[in-house]
């Protein structure tokens, strides 16, 4: 089944395109100091490698405004030519104003409004920032977030929610706060000159019912592409479930042109586990596809030995491996299904659903591993080599099956 994506205005971030059709665009956030050029640099090729689209730096200081055109050049020196999106706060329009060559090499800037300024600076900052994206045409994403929310919107409704004759509950004027923010700012970027052509929305929130409801809501409302994304998701499991959680419901009504999973990482995790994440996301709801996906059983009783799992983990980061000197010499190799079975029971049937798939010997059958490809057993592989053999069998069949790329 496929899905219907809602309809929406497309903006280009560079060569990205997002919303009005394009494909959901998968994107990241570093958390280096951004004034720290070599770490930052090394970052965004370490997520742009690993598939992210778009990347977003913090600029905060005048040191990390300094150094966004530095990085750039390094990136491209490296032929890493992802966007770079700078995520402003507080003394944005300060920092773009005084550091044009920053202006210039970010291809896209994130403004918070309810951290633009207080009380009679809001809009005036506001308005600056939005004219220098006007001067640079560079698009905007006007990025709500809860934790951050304008608090003269949110005042404004509690006190017209308190005087109405049927008032809401706290939440709901929560939600319509975000919701009112995000097109308000919207509406005047829109009036200070900037075109729908450059506008993504974004209001994000940590809670996924809340996110459902606010997004659900503001794709009714208006038809800017919207970036989608749980804030604060946690760390490990709970942010994975929670980001997955929220934003497949969405995504399968058609709502997010671009994603980013916030995941919180372990002490000197990897920071693309997040690209991997949301990557995984769109590819398992058939939206996009990115790696070939391994089908692997979850083990019981009649596995137990750690073969098979050290088998099914060395298939999949063999084919992560693999993946980018595949797609550049191999057409459709993403869409290639692997199975990786324990046993007898459902191995060979779910081989058979594969391109390519292999059912281990479970505990107390016959040390033997048939291969099935394309839902034909070709060969049983059997003896202390399997592993080896099977991806060499993996190999042959990618430069078999996929036609190869004509270089340019
Ligand atoms: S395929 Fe075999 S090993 Fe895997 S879960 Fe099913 S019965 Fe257990």
């Amino acid at each position: 089944m496929s899905i219907d994506r809602r309809p929406s205005v497309q903006v280009c971030i560079g060569p990205i395109r997002v919303g009005g059709g394009a494909p959901v665009v998968v994107q990241s956030m570093t958390n280096t100091d951004t004034a720290d050029i070599p770490a930052t640099t090394r970052q965004v090729q370490a997520l742009a490698r690993a598939g992210s689209e778009l990347v977003r730096l913090t600029v905060n200081t005048a040191e990390a405004a300094a150094a966004v055109a530095p990085i750039r050049d390094r990136l491209a020196a490296l032929g890493v030519n992802v966007p770079l999106i700078g995520d402003f706060h507080f003394n944005g329009h300060k920092l773009l104003r005084e550091h044009p060559e920053c202006a210039q090499a970010l291809a896209k800037y994130r403004i918070n409004p309810g951290n633009v300024g207080r009380g009679s600076k809001r809009d005036p900052q506001f308005a600056e920032m939005i004219e220098i994206a006007c001067r640079q045409q560079k698009p905007v994403r006007i990025g709500v977030n809860w934790g951050s929310l304008d608090p003269e919107v949110l005042t404004r409704l509690m006190d017209e929610n308190s005087a109405s004759a049927q008032p809401m509950d706290a939440q709901h004027v929560m939600r319509e706060a975000v919701v009112q923010s995000a097109l308000s700012s919207a509406a005047r970027a829109l009036e200070l000159g900037l075109p729908a052509t450059r506008i993504i929305l974004s209001a994000k929130v940590s809670g996924v019912q809340d996110l459902i409801a606010i997004y659900r809501d503001l794709a009714r409302r208006c038809d800017y592409p919207l970036h989608l994304g749980l804030t604060e998701a946690g760390m490990g499991s709970k942010g994975i479930v929670a980001s997955t959680a929220g934003m497949a419901v969405l995504l399968q009504q058609g709502i997010g042109d671009t994603i980013r999973v916030s995941l919180t990482p372990e002490p000197d995790g990897d920071r693309t586990q997040e690209v991997i994440v949301a990557q995984e996301i769109l590819q398992t709801m058939g939206l996009r596809a990115f790696t070939p996906q391994v089908a692997a059983c979850p083990g019981c009783g009649r596995t137990t030995s750690t073969f098979f799992q050290e088998l099914a983990q060395g298939i999949q980061s063999y084919l992560r491996e693999s993946m980018p000197k595949w797609r550049a010499e191999y057409a459709g190799v993403e869409e290639m299904r692997v199975a990786v079975m324990g046993c007898v029971v459902n191995g060979p049937g779910e081989s058979k659903h594969a391109n390519i798939g292999i059912s281990l010997p479970g505990t107390g059958e016959r040390p033997v591993a048939p291969v099935y490809e394309d839902g034909q057993k070709t060969v049983t592989l059997k003896g202390e080599r399997i592993a080896e053999e099977f991806q060499h069998l993996v190999e042959q069949y990618v430069a078999r099956r996929y036609t190869r790329r004509v270089s340019p």
